[in-house]
């Protein structure tokens, strides 16, 4: 219950954002929609000036609201936006995503980027668009907006260093691009910071970090929890509670969080939280055995309290008795993190 619990205090908790009041003490002010459907880090980033710029989707049915958020914001802080004049298909067959016309008539995402530099703005949605298009290009289109992100140069070349989506059927599930680069990221450290706990729901950073000891990732990382620290301490405190958490991870998208105390491969656990968003973003669905993967192992954890990793499977126990394992295709499938 206590995870939980905690997710819906910080929804709340978030909406303190919205008061227009706190623009009097020095305090930053965002819009409720773009609190509810952006980001409140990369906005207070870009605003703070830690990030040169942001970018994000929405739904298009929603691209007057967005344009309202938007207008506010500039009108406050004289910061400048610019929207797509593309549409980003959800699920396509492609894998990726299908770029259409903003006038398409079925449902899509609408890109938008958010600086005080206008030439920022072009060259966010320029780079994102073309990374979005072809997965031949996606390498070098990504490295470049990541570029325009303000990401460390360490994990622009780690991002580049990465197999990507290409190559037959085999390869493509091989490499999942996203999904992989946060296991590569936990394979490259010697040691983990607190601060770069990507493993958890609402990160600090928002690109993966080459390691978890990645000096300029961490530096972000802490800017960026002092400044909410100043905008409000209760929303920090909650955010420090999930950098925390611990989880038993297979992707951005899928995974599960863990109230516990955790040795080694070995975690024991009070409590524990699915997090599963796959279906609903638009990097294509997974497939039915991982699906009943995940399934066996909710059902499993249900009943347990303690989990221990090993090299091709886990196993969950309820106390010194074994209620079961789950097999791992290959010793990185997953990691406890
Ligand atoms: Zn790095």
């Amino acid at each position: 219950m206590t995870i939980s619990k905690k997710i819906d205090e910080i929804e709340e908790r978030k909406n303190v954002f919205s008061d227009k009041k706190r623009l009097e003490n020095g305090k930053t002010y965002i819009p409720r929609f773009l609190i509810r459907e952006s980001n409140i880090d990369e906005i207070i980033g870009v605003l703070k000036g830690i990030k040169p710029a942001m970018q994000d989707n929405c739904f298009d049915r929603d691209l007057e609201k967005l344009k309202k958020s938007l207008d506010e914001l500039e009108d406050i802080y004289g910061v400048n936006y610019l929207i797509s004049s593309h549409k980003y298909l959800i699920n396509s067959p492609n894998d990726f995503c299908e770029v259409v016309d903003i006038d398409d008539e079925r449902d899509g995402l609408v890109s938008f980027s958010l600086s005080f530099e206008s030439s920022l703005n072009k060259k966010s949605e320029e780079f994102f668009l073309k990374k979005s298009k072809t997965w031949e290009r996606n390498k070098e289109f990504s490295r470049k907006f990541g570029e325009v992100m303000g990401y460390p140069e360490c994990c622009l070349d780690f991002g580049y260093s990465l197999s990507g989506n290409v190559g037959d059927a085999e390869s493509k599930k091989e490499s999942r691009t996203w999904s992989k680069a946060h296991i590569r990221s936990f394979r490259n450290s010697d040691t983990v910071s607190e601060a770069l706990n990507i493993y958890t729901i609402k990160p600090l950073v928002s690109h993966v970090p080459c390691s978890l000891d990645c000096k300029g990732s961490i530096k972000y990382a802490k800017q960026m929890f002092k400044l909410l620290k100043e905008e409000d301490n209760l929303y920090a405190d909650l955010r420090r509670y999930f950098l925390r958490l611990n989880s038993l991870y297979w992707f951005y998208s899928e995974f599960f969080l863990f109230d516990g105390d955790k040795n080694r491969n070995e975690l024991f656990y009070k409590d524990f939280h699915k997090v599963s968003f796959s279906e609903n973003v638009f990097y294509g669905g997974m497939e039915k055995e991982f699906l009943e993967k995940l399934e066996r192992t909710e059902e499993l954890l249900n009943k347990g309290n303690r989990l221990v990793m090993k090299r091709d499977c886990f196993k969950i126990f309820e106390g010194d008795k074994e209620l079961g394992k789950v097999e791992k295709d290959h010793p990185f499938e997953n990691i406890l993190f």
